[in-house]
């Protein structure tokens, strides 16, 4: 099945940013959406809104550090639309994590969800897309992999293992599966500057607002790489603001 109409995608990290954008543009042009989070006000939010201008999603509670909990989301996808086409693993957190300062949670949380996270959605869903001959994984990296700034070596070294770990899943994924990487540069979502001292994070929103993306246009590369005909697989997206370095 090419194009996005119809098929069933799973989506972490829905409740807010990039992901609930991700998942209105896809469920605007008929894409059958299972959304993920652990906000479950916000996640039910996402979810009436994307029915009330009449397009399907179902909201599950979902902490990707949790094996159990991507299982259950997969579980869903396949119970209620008999497939699942595609799984987007974008949830992440950007905390801002000066090696002195020891914020160990931050680290753990980093690794937890951008590196555990992506291997428990891959766990989850891969016996499934074997089962089916088809399947695509999208993960979302950031520019963070490709030039590290300080004080972001945690958050740029789980990043960077997201492009590692989608790289080598690619190699493996036999001519059924397409498997395609998505790296933002900064995009204005409430995750900027979130958690950090209020100087920093009041740069870091100034610098979102000033010259982040909106979160359309990252949505709009994801939706392009689940577009592209069936044989093409987009391995790799970089969109950067242009006034990023
Ligand atoms: P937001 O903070 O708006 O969104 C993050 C999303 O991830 C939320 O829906 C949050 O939901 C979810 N999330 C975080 N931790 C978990 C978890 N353990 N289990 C399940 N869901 C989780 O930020 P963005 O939209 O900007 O971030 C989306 C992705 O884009 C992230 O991977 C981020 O690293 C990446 N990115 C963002 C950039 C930017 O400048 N904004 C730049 C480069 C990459 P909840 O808290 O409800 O669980």
């Amino acid at each position: 099945m090419s194009g996005i109409e119809g098929k069933v995608i799973a989506l972490t990290g829905a409740s807010s940013g990039i992901g609930e954008a991700t998942a209105a543009y896809l469920a605007e042009r008929g894409a059958r959406m299972v959304l993920g989070a652990r906000r479950e006000d916000r996640l039910n939010a996402v979810v009436d809104k994307i029915t009330a201008q009449g397009g399907s999603a179902v909201g599950i509670k979902v902490d990707v550090a949790n094996r159990e909990d991507l299982k259950r989301l997969v579980d869903v996808a396949a119970d209620r639309f008999g497939r699942l086409d595609v799984l987007v693993s974008n949830a992440g957190t950007m905390a801002v994590s000066p090696f002195d300062e020891l914020r160990q949670d931050d680290w753990d949380a980093m690794v937890a969800t951008h590196i555990t996270g992506l291997l428990n959605g891959i766990g989850a869903a891969l016996p499934l897309f074997r089962r089916q001959r088809s399947g695509q994984f999208v993960n979302v990296s950031s520019t963070a992999a490709y030039v590290v700034k300080a004080p972001q070596g945690v958050y740029a070294a789980t990043k960077t293992a997201v492009k590692v770990l989608t790289e080598g899943l690619r190699q493996e994924s036999g001519p059924d599966l397409r498997v395609s990487l998505v790296s933002p540069g900064l995009t204005n979502t409430e995750g900027v500057g979130k958690g950090a001292d209020p100087e920093t994070a009041a740069l870091m929103v100034k610098a979102r607002e000033e010259i982040g993306l909106p979160p359309s246009a990252i949505a709009s590369a994801i939706g392009y790489a689940i577009e592209a005909p069936d044989g093409v697989d987009v391995s790799e997206i970089v969109v950067r603001p242009t006034a990023q370095t």
